[in-house]
């Protein structure tokens, strides 16, 4: 058995960045940026008034003093003509200042009557003007890889780019097998159930950035098998969900080798999950995941995310985890980590009581996995331990 340290190792070893592409910005949120995207203008690209009022020169701003208004600047028009001393422009928010005026009165702070305007004595701090290239400057970066937030969307628009570059999203292969299974939607004998893990590991690879694609099932013998990775063939990513114990039907590693598979490991020291195999399948990358719908999840999120966020360019680390405090004590544990179903709310965690690894209720009702390294010692309430959102 190796660690699931080890084991990510291993599988990040096999996996290199995907290619980008070009999409339209409206398309990218969500998104790996693949390059840096760089500023090719300034913004703003000229001084621009940051409210509603007027111009001046900021040497003549003074309770009491008055001046000429001799034009206006608004937002998509720009003043074009001389503005002097004793002078003042009318000016609205977004409105080019003139280059010869730096400060803006808002106008809450003047008097007017007809085209003469006074400062009155409640005058405001600052000069209202927002500098050119005060939010970015050209050859400002974005930096690459990020996913891309909806306030990137935004800063990327506002350099004018309409185009990003993206990581090519993973193309994933998810394969059931079993003679047991039917799709959702079908008619189960009484000796079947329905195939779940497929559409929960999409949902949950979709999330992080892959494009996962459901094969049609394949049954525990070997033209079925061959037919369904025949369909894998072109995958990024080949996950076979199933079959791959010790079991007399339990044939999935065979035909994977027979088909090439060159295998990088198979039991890991962690539950739910201890068979797992993977390596490279010609130009696929093969990962093996237990049958059992909570293992497989949990397998899901703790190997086959990290994987995808690899493959679209991103740090090659252990799913992101976070801290709370026990709210009920835990037993010691054995030689295994161990990814247990938790409720986290508010700081505080607490272990569901069944951890059986089939029961897809109780990992509904968790949204933590609580993570006990291996052989850590019994934990007491209070004591803070790691856990995966989930
Ligand atoms: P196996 O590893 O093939 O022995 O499967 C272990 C357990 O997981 C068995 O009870 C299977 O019926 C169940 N199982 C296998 N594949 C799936 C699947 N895609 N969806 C739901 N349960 C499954
Ligand atoms: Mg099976």
């Amino acid at each position: 058995m190796i660690t699931v340290d080890d084991a990510l190792a291993q599988l990040f070893a096999l996996v290199s960045p995907l290619e980008s592409e070009a999409i339209p910005l409206i398309h990218a949120a969500g998104r790996v940026l693949a390059h840096d995207a760089i500023a090719t203008r300034d913004q703003p690209p000229f001084s621009a008034s940051a409210m509603d009022g007027y111009a001046m020169r900021t040497g003549e701003v003074q309770v009491g003093a008055s001046f000429d208004v001799v034009g206006e600047a608004a937002a998509g028009h720009a003043f074009e003509g001389a503005c002097g001393p004793g002078q003042a422009i009318r000016i609205f928010t977004g409105a080019p200042v003139p280059d010869d005026l730096n400060h803006v009165v808002i106008q809450e702070d003047i008097s007017r009557e007809g085209t003469r305007i006074t400062l009155t004595d409640r005058l405001g701090k600052g000069t209202n003007i927002r500098p050119l290239g005060g939010d970015f400057k050209t050859g400002d970066r974005l930096r690459a890889p990020r996913i891309l937030r909806p306030s990137d969307i935004a800063l990327l628009a506002s350099m004018n780019i309409a185009k990003v570059s993206v990581a090519r999203r993973p193309d994933v292969a998810l394969m059931s097998t079993g003679d047991e299974l039917v799709m959702p939607g079908e008619a189960p004998g009484p000796d079947q159930i329905i195939a779940s893990n497929t559409f929960g590991l999409k949902a949950l690879l979709d999330s992080v950035g892959a494009q996962a694609r459901i094969l049609p099932i394949a049954r525990d013998n070997r033209p079925s098998l061959e037919a369904a990775f025949d369909l894998a063939r072109d995958a990024d990513l080949v996950i076979t969900i199933g079959g791959a114990s010790v079991g007399d039907h339990d044939i999935v590693g065979d035909v994977a080798a027979d088909l090439g598979l060159k295998r990088a490991f198979y039991k890991i020291a962690m539950r739910p999950g201890k068979p797992l195999m993977a390596g490279r399948m010609g130009k696929s990358v093969m990962l093996g995941l237990p049958g059992n719908p909570v293992s497989a999840m949990v397998c899901g999120h703790v190997f086959a995310a990290p994987l995808i966020r690899a493959m679209l360019g991103l740090e090659a680390a252990r799913s992101p985890r976070l801290t709370a405090r026990l709210a009920k004590p835990l037993p010691g544990n054995g030689p295994r980590e161990h990814y247990m179903r938790a409720f986290a709310d508010n700081g505080s965690i607490t272990a569901e009581d069944n951890q059986d690894s089939s029961l897809l209720t109780v990992l509904a009702d968790a949204n933590a996995l609580l993570i006990r390294p291996v052989n850590d010692a019994p934990r007491k309430t209070g004591d803070r331990i790691d856990y995966l959102p989930i």
